[in-house]
């Protein structure tokens, strides 16, 4: 069960979209995950949220093969990209085909947050965005809160800060923060004098209280907790932008995010198509493979035209971005709607394909790990973390009948 199958995105897709730059970046990755991420995939899959469970060597690798400077330009310490977000996006994809715990430590060390650094002053992006870049230290983006997930807004918010002795004092709770278990420092939205702005914050400060890592369905090695903030002292050169540009400066971190989840989404469904294909060319029902029954042949070229089609919308948005358009809708809401979508779908029929075996995380007898189990269990979070598809299907449905049918 642990061989890893025959690629078969090269057969199935022919790649007309994207610049030579983001091929060379998804060969560089793609040799990573081959050498070093796959051997360990079944691992990082299945192995217990705690705090050790974070994979520091993995997590410096990707520091020294430099994948956290894919996002930015050289003189932010970046590889100076003219195609950052497709680059990005294929580093995406190319992890979740391994592991998509580990791609989402990726998005939400170096891309959320390294985003929302881009509007420090030079002293914050050098005390913050250059120890990211070179992964001498952990980031986070702590948006969401136990009562405000999809809906936020300055009154739902509760995390608030107000001025006190030259200082920001900072006050409220985080939930779901991807990182925070390891995490040095977080891009926090909150409330300041009635307008939501973004600060960044030490997570070794006095009165800041990381919790226990959440205990999940999938993404395993992804470590998430809450974080309480009290009366927390935050320096004022501290806030990124102006006050009142925090939901802002979240929304522009979360157009790459939607970009890379959707990705992310590809990945996955890659890994559950080509786990299936091999899987159905071995296994053996009534005299003959699964490979040779028409209902499961249509039903794989039914999803490699779906994979085909996701994956052309992760290039189209990225591209748009990568062009100057800060906001690339509809194609950034639906890469991620439909990219995670066409994975649950891909992941719940390669269980089927496998069987029993596809409900497995470890099998008794030898100890195996199933990949496609661990893929079904993984992409479901896709669809609800960094804007749930309903929200993404809201922003589509903007485009479709205007701001004004919608409330
Ligand atoms: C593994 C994991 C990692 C995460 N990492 C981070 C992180 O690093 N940083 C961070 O800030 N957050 C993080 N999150 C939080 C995540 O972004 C939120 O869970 C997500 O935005 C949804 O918010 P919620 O859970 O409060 O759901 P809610 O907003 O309460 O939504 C509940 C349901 O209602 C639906 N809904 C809401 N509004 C509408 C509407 N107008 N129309 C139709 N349906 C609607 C939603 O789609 C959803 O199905 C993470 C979550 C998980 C599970």
């Amino acid at each position: 069960m642990n061989d890893s199958p025959d690629r078969l995105q090269e057969r199935l897709y022919h790649d007309w979209l994207l610049p030579d730059e983001a091929r060379e970046v998804r060969a560089q990755v793609r040799r990573f995950v081959d050498d070093e991420v796959l051997p360990v995939a079944g691992e990082l899959n299945t192995v217990v949220e705690h705090r050790n469970a974070f994979p520091w060597q993995l997590f410096k690798r990707m520091a020294e093969l430099d994948l956290f400077r894919i996002p930015f330009d050289s003189a932010s310490w970046g590889r100076g990209l003219r195609y950052p977000l497709s680059c990005a996006t294929v580093t995406m994809e190319e992890l979740s085909y391994a592991s998509d715990g580990l791609a989402t430590i990726y998005d939400d060390h170096c891309v959320l947050p390294g985003i929302a650094l881009l509007h420090g002053t030079q002293p914050v992006r050098t005390a913050y965005l250059k120890p990211l870049i070179d992964g001498s230290k952990v980031a986070c983006m702590a948006i969401t809160e136990p009562d405000a997930g999809s809906d936020l807004r300055v009154d739902t918010v509760l995390t608030r800060a107000t001025s006190s002795d030259g200082f920001f004092k900072l006050n409220g709770h985080k939930r779901f923060i991807t990182n925070a278990p390891v995490g040095d420092f977080a891009t926090t939205l909150c409330g300041i004098e009635g307008q939501l702005s973004m600060l960044v914050v030490d997570l070794h400060a006095e009165g800041v209280t990381v919790g226990a890592p959440d205990i999940k369905t999938g993404n395993k090695v992804q470590l998430t907790a809450d974080v309480w903030f009290e009366d927390v002292a935050v320096p004022p050169e501290s806030l990124l932008g102006e006050p009142g540009e925090g939901l802002r400066i979240a929304l522009q971190a979360l157009a790459w995010g939607r970009v890379l989840v959707g990705g992310s989404g590809v990945g996955m469904a890659q890994a559950a198509f080509d786990e299936s294909v091999s899987y159905m060319q071995k296994r053996a029902a009534f005299g003959r493979k699964l490979a040779d029954m028409q209902h499961w042949q249509f039903r794989l070229a039914e999803r490699a035209t779906q994979i085909c089609l996701a994956r052309e919308l992760c290039y189209k948005a990225a591209l748009r971005h990568d062009e100057g358009e800060e906001f690339p809708e509809p194609e950034t809401a639906m890469a991620k709607y439909y990219g995670t979508e066409v994975a649950g779908d891909m992941a719940r029929d390669a269980v089927q394909v496998f069987g029993g075996l596809g409900f497995i995380t470890r099998l008794g007898a030898d100890g195996s790990t199933c990949r496609v189990e661990q893929i079904y269990r993984d992409c479901k979070v896709a669809e609800i973390y960094e804007g749930t598809n309903e929200i993404q299907k809201r922003a589509v449905a903007r485009r479709i009948f205007g701001r004004g049918f919608l409330h």
